[in-house]
């Protein structure tokens, strides 16, 4: 394991999760030789477990991971990983398996996160499986209903924070601090990155190595994660030719793409991040410096795109590509527009949009503006219409 921030390398330590020495975020450095083929068995997260390191003592899984890689309707080298379909809705999941693996492992009996919806209820889920408790910061009145609903369902006990979600995540970083006891199930938890890295190999068994991969970024420790699963698969010799990270953000929450586009010398955070893509609403990723060093390894960018132009994507994948996603995810498909209309991707590119998280977890945008529908005297009008 490495520090990102002071170079001191540690041996691999599965209670490691931050830098000892100064609190930096950490790295581990997977040094496979050789993989066995016949090693991959079953599906999901863990059919790749012997690219997972650590010691387990048991598995706490939901069957995580296998999801769908779509071929896109209307762009021929679009492809659609349709993360929602997760045991709880979303990506989180592939990581959560992990983390809390190794807090039971590690004989933790209480698990804290913070977030924006999606982290809460992935970690209520399977730290209920584990018979671990759950300490949740939420911001308040910012977690969009269907997360907010799981976590409750689940079980976890919720503490909600005024502010942002980085206030939230500060409260995190103090109790883990002070407290020993409480095993921090959060992105910059290293360990969590090593069971997001399997999208890549999933991509990879089904269509190679793609071009680009496009990913909507908020703490950024997701495009990490899929950077370093294509990185171990070419430091194996089974791929060639790395894909080209693209981080999208919200407008109202682009840090990254901002440091990225103005070469900034430093990362300005957003002090009141403001976007409908709740997922994404994150002002100081925890994990900016991996995300950099995805980006500048691939030879990726960054861009953000519009609230507007996010919700416009959403429509256009739930009515034309049949996948309903919640808006954050939707950032993909607004950047992809983005890209090929600047000429940045090709339409010869083969392009993954990483699709995160599920339509149900944030219905309020749309059913609350939505004209979505007709009074029942006017229901001869509307047949007539559709017949047309
Ligand atoms: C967590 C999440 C993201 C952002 O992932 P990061 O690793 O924090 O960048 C994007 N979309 C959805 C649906 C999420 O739940
Ligand atoms: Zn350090």
């Amino acid at each position: 394991m490495r520090c990102l921030s002071c170079g001191a390398s540690f041996n691999i330590d599965q209670k490691l999760i931050v830098c000892p020495i100064c609190g930096g975020l950490l790295e581990i450095i997977n040094e496979f030789q050789d993989i066995n083929k016949n090693s991959l068995k079953g599906r999901g997260v863990w059919r790749y477990k012997e690219l997972i390191p650590g010691n387990y003592k048991k598995i706490v899984s939901l069957n995580e991971g296998n999801t769908p890689l779509i071929n896109s309707k209307n762009y021929e080298n679009l492809y659609l990983k349709f993360e929602g379909l997760n045991p709880t809705g979303s990506f989180k999941d592939r990581g959560m398996t992990v983390a809390i693996s190794s807090a039971y492992s590690l004989g933790y009996k209480i698990v804290v996160a913070a977030s924006t919806g999606n982290t809460a209820a992935s970690a209520s889920a399977y730290s209920a499986r584990a018979g671990l408790k759950t300490l949740l910061f939420l911001p308040k009145g910012k977690v969009a209903k269907g997360k907010m609903f799981q976590s409750i369902l689940h079980g976890a006990v919720i503490v909600e924070v005024d502010g942002s979600f980085d206030n939230a995540m500060s409260r995190v970083r103090k109790l883990f601090n002070e407290d020993k006891d409480i095993y921090p199930v959060n992105s910059f938890n290293p360990w969590r990155l090593e069971g997001q890295k399997t999208i890549a190999y999933e991509i990879y068994e089904d269509i190679g190595s793609p071009d680009f991969v496009i990913v909507p970024t908020g703490n950024a420790g997701n495009i990490y994660a899929i950077w370093k699963g294509f990185k171990e698969l070419e430091n194996l010799g089974i791929i060639d030719k790395m894909p080209k990270m693209i981080a999208v953000q919200a407008e109202g929450a682009s840090p990254i793409a901002d440091f990225i586009n103005k070469n900034q010398n430093e990362m300005k955070f957003v002090e009141n991040p403001e976007t409908v893509a709740t997922a994404i609403r994150i002002g100081k990723p925890v994990n900016y410096m991996k995300a950099i060093k995805a980006i500048k390894d691939s030879k990726g960018t960054a861009l953000k795109v519009s609230d507007d132009e996010i919700l416009y994507a959403q429509i256009y994948l739930a009515r034309e590509e049949g996948i309903g996603v919640e808006p954050a995810s939707a950032s993909t498909m607004a950047a992809y527009k983005k890209l090929l209309d600047n000429g940045y991707i090709d339409k010869k590119d083969r392009v993954v949009l990483i699709l995160t998280g599920h339509a149900l977890k944030d219905p309020n945008i749309m059913v609350n503006t939505e004209i979505h529908s007709v009074s029942q005297d006017n229901i001869e009008i509307l047949i007539n219409k559709l017949k047309i």
